[in-house]
């Protein structure tokens, strides 16, 4: 049994023709309906301010609540756009990723948590607005979850086919949070060299354009699975879709059970009774998404049900 924190709310941040869009969270939603729903399915709550605070600065945050216009869109970059909805959807992903630690430390669940949340959030950088996110989700629920003290040593896998540039950014000096990345390289955002290793907590492993199956499980193992060695008391997944090969934004191969497997290899080394949180980022072809997700939830349930 794993939970899934999810919400109908993500259709109303609408970013008009863009390919972040609603129909992301359907195809999601539809999923978890037709495949999980005897899942612990949970509504996320709203974020506060203080919240965001943790790894975004005070004066972004509060350009981002005052600056989103009543009527039509908002640009915060060329490729981030608000509606007038949009910071409902923004509160409830940041909010759903912290209540999954929430959950973990108040023993109300067994540990396995999947949020499905948009818009994506690794490219949010302390303090700007990147690559259609606003609130860096996973970071602001990791550094979070590192304040209670009750965690000592988190990583964060991130396998979304860009790099988590504002993730790296916000982690690179804490000996805390291991940071490991696949994701094409070179391409957006520019960053995710081999050699940025942060304080020895950043593994990156580029990819290359056309990387199929093959190259990128043996570059993932390389440069991620043998490279780490560390024990973990607390698991993240930067869950992107858009390395599966339909996926229009990038030019990965990776087949569905691709995303079985990264799950799975990532669990197998790393994860013994270790809390899980799996969290939504990119996937912009809607059977790519559908079936890449599918794929990363069946791994994440084998592993509740061990
Ligand atoms: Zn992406």
């Amino acid at each position: 049994m794993i939970n899934i924190i999810f919400s109908e709310e993500y259709k109303n941040h609408d970013t008009g023709n863009h390919p972040e869009a609603i129909k992301r969270i359907e195809v999601v939603n539809n999923l978890i309906k037709e495949e999980y729903s005897k899942h612990n399915l949970i509504e996320p709550t709203i974020a506060k301010k203080q919240m965001i605070s943790l790894v975004h600065d005070v004066e972004y945050v509060n350009y981002i609540f005052d600056s989103i216009s009543t009527s039509g869109f908002t640009y915060f970059d060329p490729d981030t756009i608000a509606c007038p909805n949009s910071l409902n959807s923004y509160l409830l992903a940041v909010g759903g990723s912290v209540d999954a630690v929430n959950y973990i430390i108040n023993n109300e669940n067994n540990g396995v948590f999947f949020c499905a949340h948009r818009p994506p959030g690794h490219h949010a950088e302390s303090n700007k607005a990147m690559g259609f996110g606003v609130f860096n989700n996973v970071a602001i629920s990791a550094q979070y979850a590192l304040n209670t003290g009750k965690f000592k040593k988190i990583l964060i896998v991130d396998f979304d086919v860009h790099h988590g540039n504002g993730t790296q950014h916000i982690f690179e000096n804490n000996p805390n949070i291991y940071y490991a990345s696949s994701h094409q390289y070179p391409y957006y955002p520019g960053t995710g060299s081999l050699d940025e290793v942060g304080v020895g907590n950043i593994f990156n492993c580029p990819l290359p354009s056309d990387c199929d199956t093959s190259t990128f499980r043996s570059l993932f193992r390389k440069n991620i699975v043998d490279k780490i060695d560390t024990k973990f008391d607390l698991i993240y997944f930067s869950a992107g879709f858009d390395a599966h090969k339909l996926d229009p934004l990038a030019s990965i191969n990776l087949e569905d059970d691709d995303f079985y497997w990264v799950t799975k290899i990532i669990l197998e080394k790393f994860a013994n009774n270790v809390p899980i949180i799996s969290v939504l980022e990119g996937g912009y072809d809607m059977k790519g998404l559908y079936h890449g997700l599918n794929n990363h939830l069946k791994a994440l349930v084998e592993y509740s049900d061990e």
